[in-house]
């Protein structure tokens, strides 16, 4: 029962099943952070979910906040989700020929976020990825930027951290370093690095080399640091980037249809160029997409220069899980405002519980995201985030766990609130949360 564990959960069939996963899958998992290597402990093993919930291999019912990373904003095994998926799955799997859903979910997507065109592909990676390929293809310029702390994916060319010295070396101002083996350091050179939420910054480096720089890839919310909510100040600099012929690529991956139909951006009133999404446009199946004018977008294959292709591209079952999903939440009108407000209560009960504890805590929340930094004063830089007490953070993930509240297992995530979390859930998660900061002190 959610919220009243007093000894430790029996968690042998999951411990038993990461043994074996580690013997054939690298660190027995599909994606690191599943490995709970910054919390401690076995991960569980997941045999189905539904609503709020998952249900692990031992059977223990646990409160779901991650939400497969963002995708599942109308909770799990939604109904309409899994009947439009089986209504398609009637009809065959792939056809690697266009399919009438594709065409509806461009329509749709484009509809929704005032977007002209946009391409299909299998992850957020390759929407990424394929957007920067894109503005070197317009721009005919190599260097991008991007911001410290920020997750675009796993291509080579972003998985580049700042260097140091950001502003002190005007030759290497902004160069970043891999932050992965097994990229090369000449390619990492081609991707410049700021400081989130440091306008000075990105104007500086705009003024001494805007007219090399094809792009700034940015997340409009940061999730990946922890949630990290940019200024308006921030906001201003990221449009002034244009000015310098350089594109303004918004990764919606994580905020797109997550903080409003029309994302962070529409929420947040930002124009980018060219936007990335993935998640929810999925349903919970693999799909990535960009999109923006048409007279960017013709530059991409077959109609332009830009080499882009993709074998699942377009999958039937896909689009099918992501039309459902995004029909539902623009029928859903109050969809958006009952996140908030689960969310922002979330928030308050958890800063509330925290005090009375006497545990330090820097709750950022928008929408239905929300990080609980461990440590005092604000945070709106990676670097602020990167002071959190991890040790304490751990202690209270795994406190939660215990009682059936399944946390991001990382100090740097957001937590993902979804439309099947209601009155009950969170009374139980705060009443865990409550007892877990007790073991975080
Ligand atoms: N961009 C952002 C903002 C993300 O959060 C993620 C994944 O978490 C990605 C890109 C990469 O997406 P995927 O894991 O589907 O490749």
């Amino acid at each position: 029962v959610i919220g009243t564990v007093t000894s430790l959960p029996q968690t042998s069939i999951s411990d038993t099943l990461f043994e074996r996963a580690k013997k054939v899958i690298p660190g027995g998992v599909n994606s690191p952070v599943r490995a709970f290597r910054a919390v401690g402990g076995s991960p569980r093993f997941i045999e189905r979910a539904e609503g709020a919930y998952l249900i692990d291999k031992d059977g223990h019912a646990l409160i779901d906040y991650i939400g497969s990373w963002g995708p599942m904003i109308l909770g799990h095994n939604h109904p309409a989700v899994r009947e439009a998926i089986s209504e398609a799955l009637a009809g065959g799997t792939s056809f690697g020929a266009p399919n009438e859903r594709e065409v509806e979910l461009a329509e749709l997507v484009t509809r929704l976020t005032k977007t002209e065109k946009v391409r299909f592909v299998s992850s957020g990676t390759e929407a990424t990825m394929s957007a920067l390929r894109l503005a070197r293809g317009v721009t005919g310029r190599d260097l991008i930027v991007k911001f410290r702390g920020n997750y675009h994916g796993h291509a080579d060319g972003l998985l580049v951290e700042a260097g140091s010295g950001l502003l002190t070396n005007a030759e290497h101002l902004g160069a970043g370093a891999p932050s992965s083996a097994g990229v090369p350091a000449a390619y990492a050179a081609l991707t410049l690095v700021v400081e989130y939420n440091d306008p000075e910054g990105l104007d500086a480096l705009m003024q001494l080399r805007g007219h090399e720089i094809a792009a700034v890839i940015f997340e409009p919310v940061v999730g990946n640091a922890g949630v990290l909510i940019p200024t308006p100040e921030f906001r201003a600099a990221l449009h002034r980037v244009k000015s310098h012929g350089a594109l303004l690529i918004a990764d919606e991956v994580m905020t797109g249809f997550r903080l409003s139909l029309r994302g962070a951006c529409g929420l947040l009133g930002l124009q980018s160029d060219l936007t990335c999404w993935g998640k929810i446009i999925g349903g919970g199946l693999p799909v990535g997409a960009y999109g923006g004018r048409a007279e960017l977008m013709d530059f991409v294959s077959p109609q332009g220069p830009v080499y882009q292709a993709g074998t699942l591209s377009g999958n039937p079952l896909a689009m099918a899980a992501g039309l459902a999903t995004l029909r539902e939440l623009e029928r859903d009108e109050g969809l958006y405002v009952r996140l908030e407000t689960y969310t922002s209560a979330l928030a308050d009960g958890l800063r509330a519980a925290a005090g009375e504890a006497g545990v330090p805590l820097q709750v950022n929340q928008i929408g239905s995201m929300l990080t609980a930094f461990f440590g005092d004063g604000e945070v709106s830089r990676f670097a602020h985030a990167a002071q959190a007490d991890t040790a304490a953070f751990a202690a209270w993930f795994r406190g939660l766990l215990e009682r059936g509240v399944y946390w991001a297992p990382s100090q740097f995530e957001s937590i993902f609130v979804s439309g099947a979390h209601g009155e009950r859930e969170l009374e139980s998660t705060l009443s865990a949360a409550r007892a877990a900061f007790a073991l975080s002190r």
